[in-house]
């Protein structure tokens, strides 16, 4: 076993992101988070979705997949089942998971897949030069809506708290220590955890740059309980006041594979067949 540090979370490839891009932050707090787990390189799997956010695939050294656009919480939901003892990261953007992805979003939050999604949202479609997202807000003015985007802004953590996700968060890029507090509570829950980081884009999304964020995210109060399903949908009601905490925790709700009988004692891949041969068999349909 190899342990996770630093060094060994350490990519030749450095990150090629814009100046002041929300990401660089982002990246070091699943590091940080990762490390202060004190989990081993092998425990872990990240798969990676298509945009800015997915191109940490290059800037991370860790075991992982780059998958398609929009299914990579279908890869990481497939990996999770294939071997429920490691633990499955997901990390994709607004675009990718909100918009492309969603169908397979909402299928992690009904079954409750144990499954930790870190998604980088900063309004747009940001790697294809700026186009306007799901959560874009209504008048955003983009390459693709340059009479001002008609659509109001999809309210998808709402969507995640009534669907069955067991844990629900929101952080922000420009507060490190609690992103990575929110990372480790979602890596250690035991079903879907969702964590929307709110990303500035100085290059596509001039809107919401860092100084709009500093007037309109706060901390959620101590007295809130993150229990408290109804008071979770009213406080994401409000799309304008960004609520940075844990907005909903379900424990008593199971993850998917600890409800399959089948999985009770091995993982799927140790149930595997041996007279098999998987390479050749993965082989041929290459
Ligand atoms: Fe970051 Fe935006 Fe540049 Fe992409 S385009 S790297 S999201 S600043």
């Amino acid at each position: 076993m190899t342990e996770i540090n630093l060094a060994n979370l350490m990519s030749p490839v450095a990150p090629t992101w814009c100046p002041g891009c929300g990401n660089f932050s982002i990246l070091t707090a699943l590091k940080q988070a990762l490390i202060e787990l004190k989990l081993n390189m092998e425990d872990v799997v990240i798969v990676f979705g298509i945009g800015c956010s997915g191109n940490t695939a290059d800037f991370i050294k860790c075991y992982g997949l780059h998958g398609l656009h929009g299914r990579g919480m279908a890869n990481a939901i497939g990996i999770k089942l294939a071997n429920h003892r490691q633990k499955v990261i997901m990390i994709g953007g607004d675009g990718d998971v909100y918009g492309e992805g969603l169908n397979h979003l909402v299928a992690a939050c009904r079954g409750n897949h144990d499954v930790t999604a870190v998604v980088f949202n900063n309004h747009r479609y940001s790697l294809t030069t700026g186009q306007s997202s799901p959560t874009s807000n209504k008048g955003t003015i983009s390459k693709s809506t340059p009479q001002g985007l008609i659509e109001d802004p999809i309210g998808v953590l709402s969507i995640a708290v009534s669907n069955g996700a067991g844990f629900v968060a929101r952080a922000y890029a420009g507060k490190l220590k609690q992103m990575v507090e929110m990372i480790k509570a979602g890596i250690l829950y035991e079903g879907f955890s969702l964590i929307d980081v709110q990303q500035p884009c100085p290059t596509f999304n001039k809107e919401q740059d860092y100084a709009w964020y500093q007037q309109n995210v706060f901390d959620l109060p101590v007295d809130y309980d993150p229990s408290n399903q109804g008071q979770a949908l009213m406080t994401l009601l409000d799309k304008d006041k960004l609520g940075l905490g844990i907005l909903y925790q379900n424990n008593a709700r199971k993850a998917y594979h600890d409800e399959i009988p089948q999985l009770s004692e091995k993982t799927l891949i140790e149930q595997f067949p041996k007279e098999i041969n998987l390479s050749k068999a993965i082989s041929e349909f290459i």
